[in-house]
Formats: structure tokens, C-alpha cells, sequence
């Protein structure tokens, strides 16, 4: 398949004051294929919104690259930046918090397109509007409300209804379903995913819930304290996890099948995220570790690639580290 976005060992440093860097994204790398849907999850303060925001170029990066379509997003002219925003839309977390509730749905839908001067027609506009309002679920009557007379899952329909106004190619989703409710949650993941197959779209999922990240995402990476552990393909995540971390998630998730004997290795996580403020040394994840070694505080782990389409941070399966592993693992 072909690459759509490439990120390149991509940071993203806040210089708090002299002596305190918050390092948010730290040393991130991956692609994205055109077409899929590329999963982050990890827990709060892992970095993963950050992450989103740097290669969309919201927050501007530390070092690295992002490249979409051959072209580095940082170092875009205005002009080229402005036409780069149209292709990259953001729906975010908190649908209450995001719109506007001093506008109109069809005022808050039609923003971005006056930003951007397409559809100059007011007429033609009004028309685009209603289309995108059907295109979530929702109908032209709702185009004079206002954000408060809508349910959770419908001003998230809104949202989502605004990142399309500009037929963006690539969408970051930022938790889009966290805040809503259960019952909602499966309708909102199911009116992405036929948003996606009609206008073959691109999705980069965020969220901290990793069986709410499987039931969309074609690829996987797992996220901790500003670092990547594990990447692999959502199937492969759950069938042979390797990264302790990942399998600590995947504890959390109980198996659908009450019959089936439950053989999966349970971690329980200890502790508290440490702050990346001041990181633990070498391997990050190293103080909430069952499996940690000495070199884990010493060395900060390669990425390795394990398999095709398999890559992990950990020394255990690092054949320099401990000498005896049979894989035939590269670090890249
Ligand atoms: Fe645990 Fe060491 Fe692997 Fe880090 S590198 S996950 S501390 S075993
Ligand atoms: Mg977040």
C-alpha cells in the first residue's frame, strides 16, 4: 500500500523553565498507510494527543520530521500550509468544548469552508451543508440549532460533519468517543468507519482504551511516557503481544468468550506514570516493570523489528541484550 504520512523520529520538548523539559514525544517513528486506520493508545499523559497535534502541525516540533505527501509539514510555506490544513482535519474529544455555542450548526459547518473560500456560493454552500449533516446521520432541520439542543453523540456527529466540510484526505481523531456514552460510543465508531469506506479517508485514532482502539484501527501502536513500545497489526497486538506494557493493557480487557479458557500471562501495572518531566532512565517503562533488568536502567532499548509489520522497545527481545534469543529480530 502506499504511504500517505511519514512520521521521523519526531519530538516534541516543552521547555517549562531553565532547568525542566516536559518531553511529551520523544524519539516516534511510523507511517501511515493511505486508506487505513493507524491506532495510537496509551494512557493519559502518554503523549498520544500531543503526538496527534505535532503532525497535524498544531503544536510545532521539537525536532524530526513529518512528511505528508513527500512534503515535510514543518518546514511548508504559509501558502502551503493553509492548503495543507484543508487535507488534514482534527475531531476532538470533547464535543461540548469544541463547538461554538454561540453558533448554528450550519454556521459552525460552514466555517471552515469561508476560511478556506470553497464553495463561495451561499446557495451551493447551504446545499454542502445539508449533505454533510446527512453524511453523519443527522438532517437540514438541524442546521439552525444550536450546539446545546443536541445530545453528546450528535454534537460529536456535528464535529466530525466540520472536519469533512473541507473533504479532508487524512483525519486525527482525538478520543472522539471517550466522553460519550456506551450505548453511544459503537454508533459513533460505526458512522467513522462508513465515512471512511465512502470517502476513503485516512484515520489516525487516538485513544486510551485499546479495545475501543481494535475494533477500528488496521495497525496499532502502543504509547508510554513519550515513547512507542510496540507496533504491529491490531490482530497481531492481541493474538501475540511482546512488549510488557502491551500486555498489561491487553490484562485489562476481558476476554469476549466467558468459555474460553483464559491462558493470557496477566500484569498488573505498578504504580503510578511517571512523570515526563524526569523520565526514568534507559528503558522508560522500567519502573513499573515485572520483567526489568539491570541493563533496562542503563540502556534505553532499540526498536526492534521482530517480525514483518512487528516491531517492539524491549531488551528481552533484543538477541545483543540477552544473548540467547532465537528470533530474527533487526533493530531499524
Ligand atoms: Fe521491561 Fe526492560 Fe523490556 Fe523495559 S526493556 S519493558 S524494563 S524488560
Ligand atoms: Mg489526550
Amino acid at each position: 500500500s502506499q504511504v500517505l504520512l511519514e512520521v521521523n523520529n519526531l519530538k516534541k520538548y516543552f521547555f517549562l523553565n531553565k532547568k525542566e523539559t516536559l518531553k511529551a514525544v520523544d524519539d516516534v517513528s511510523f507511517h501511515i498507510y493511505k486508506g487505513e486506520t493507524f491506532g495510537i493508545v496509551g494512557e493519559s499523559g502518554c503523549g498520544k494527543s500531543t503526538a496527534g497535534r505535532t503532525i497535524i502541525g498544531l503544536y510545532d516540533h521539537t525536532e524530526g520530521e513529518v512528511i505528508y505527501e513527500g512534503k515535510k509539514v514543518h518546514s511548508l510555506n504559509k501558502k502551503e500550509k493553509f492548503h495543507f490544513q484543508g487535507k488534514m482535519q482534527m475531531i476532538f474529544q470533547d464535543p461540548y468544548a469544541s463547538l461554538n455555542p454561540r453558533s448554528t450548526v450550519r454556521e459552525i459547518i460552514s466555517e471552515p469552508m469561508e476560511v478556506h473560500g470553497v464553495y463561495p456560493d451561499k446557495k451551493e454552500r447551504l446545499e454542502r451543508i445539508y449533505q454533510l449533516l446527512e453524511d453523519v446521520g443527522l438532517n437540514r432541520d438541524h442546521a439552525n440549532r444550536y450546539p446545546h439542543e443536541f445530545s453528546g453523540g450528535q454534537r460529536q456527529r456535528i464535529g466530525i460533519a466540520r472536519a469533512l466540510a473541507l473533504d479532508p484526505e487524512f483525519i486525527i481523531a482525538d478520543e472522539p468517543i471517550s466522553a460519550l456514552d456506551v450505548s453511544v460510543q459503537a454508533q459513533v465508531v460505526n458512522l467513522l468507519k462508513t465515512l471512511q469506506k465512502k470517502k476513503g479517508l485516512t484515520y489516525l485514532f487516538i485513544a486510551h482504551d485499546l479495545s475501543m482502539v481494535k475494533q477500528i484501527s488496521n495497525r496499532i501502536a502502543v504509547m508510554y511516557l513519550g515513547h512507542l513500545a510496540e507496533l504491529t497489526t491490531s490482530n497481531e497486538l492481541y493474538k501475540n503481544p511482546l512488549h510488557p506494557y502491551t500486555k498489561a493493557l491487553l490484562s485489562a480487557i476481558p476476554i469476549p468468550d466467558p468459555d474460553i479458557e483464559d491462558k493470557r500471562e496477566r500484569i498488573i501495572l505498578q504504580g503510578e506514570l511517571p512523570s515526563p518531566i524526569n523520565p526514568p532512565s534507559g528503558c522508560v517503562f522500567r519502573t513499573r516493570c515485572p520483567y526489568a533488568m539491570e541493563v533496562c536502567a542503563k540502556q534505553k532499548p532499540s526498536w526492534l523489528k521482530v517480525e514483518e509489520n512487528h516491531f517492539v522497545a524491549c531488551h528481552l527481545y533484543d538477541k545483543k541484550v540477552t544473548g540467547d534469543f532465537d528470533g530474527n529480530q533487526v533493530a531499524v
